[in-house]
């Protein structure tokens, strides 16, 4: 209901949310703002998506289910389950080996099959594994903030027609400074873009986050 007056009008969008406990994605100590629209910390330095914000992503991607749909930023694999309940297979990348260790076991216990994860830099796209290529995607979701603009190489895995939501910004500045911004590739070489709304989320970070790094953060 609260998303509803927020501006969010696909009922299927609704419907996913609805269906997905965030609970679950959350560390226990903090379970009691689970149903907040906030982000909330899952440790690492990293945090859990706002509702509203992986509703409005969820909605400019304009799912259906024939879709295969490609996740970079998987953190404990919420906004990868809500992609699930709208298209036929979701692929999400995470650079934190425990954060994906995490969603791995979420998606097992929700008991969620059309999400395949993998730990690696998703700044890459998805890699081929064990010769097989499953680039393009229909749709791309970047839930990491890329500073000037989404990498080349995601753009170059979205089929033609296809859609790719994105953060950019350096989020340095009062307002946050990130726009989401909306790419559709239009034909093999140009593309549209247009803006969302303003957001703030952590920032796209190359290559797989190493232990000191885990230390760190943790
Ligand atoms: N989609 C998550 C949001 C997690 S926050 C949710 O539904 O809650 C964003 C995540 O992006 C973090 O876990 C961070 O580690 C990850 N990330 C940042 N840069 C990345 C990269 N290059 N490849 C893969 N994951 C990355």
């Amino acid at each position: 209901m609260d998303l509803r007056t927020k501006g969010i009008q696909d009922t299927d969008v609704l419907g996913a949310l609805e269906r997905v406990p965030r609970d679950h994605f959350i560390p226990e100590a903090l379970a009691d703002q689970a149903y907040e629209d906030i982000a909330v910390p899952i440790g690492l330095g990293q945090t859990i998506s706002q509702p509203f914000v992986v509703s409005k992503m969820t909605e400019a991607l304009e799912l259906n289910d024939r879709h295969k749909v490609l996740e970079i930023g998987t953190g404990t694999g919420y906004q990868a389950c809500v992609l699930s309940k709208l298209c036929r297979r979701v692929y999400t990348i995470e650079r934190h080996k425990p954060l994906h260790q995490i969603a791995e076991q979420n998606f097992k216990d929700l008991n969620i099959r059309n999400i395949t994860a993998i730990c690696a830099d998703g700044m890459k796209g998805w890699p081929k594994i064990n010769g097989i290529d499953q680039a393009p995607f229909d749709r791309i979701i970047v839930t990491a903030a890329a500073r000037e603009k989404p990498p080349a190489e995601l753009l170059d895995q979205l089929s033609v027609g296809g859609i790719m939501i994105a953060p950019v910004g350096s989020g340095e500045g009062g307002t946050g400074g990130q726009m989401l911004k909306r790419y559709k590739k239009e034909s093999e070489d140009t593309y549209s873009i247009s803006d969302v709304i303003p957001v703030r989320f952590v920032p796209l970070l190359p290559d797989v986050a190493k232990d000191e790094d885990v230390r760190e953060s943790a």
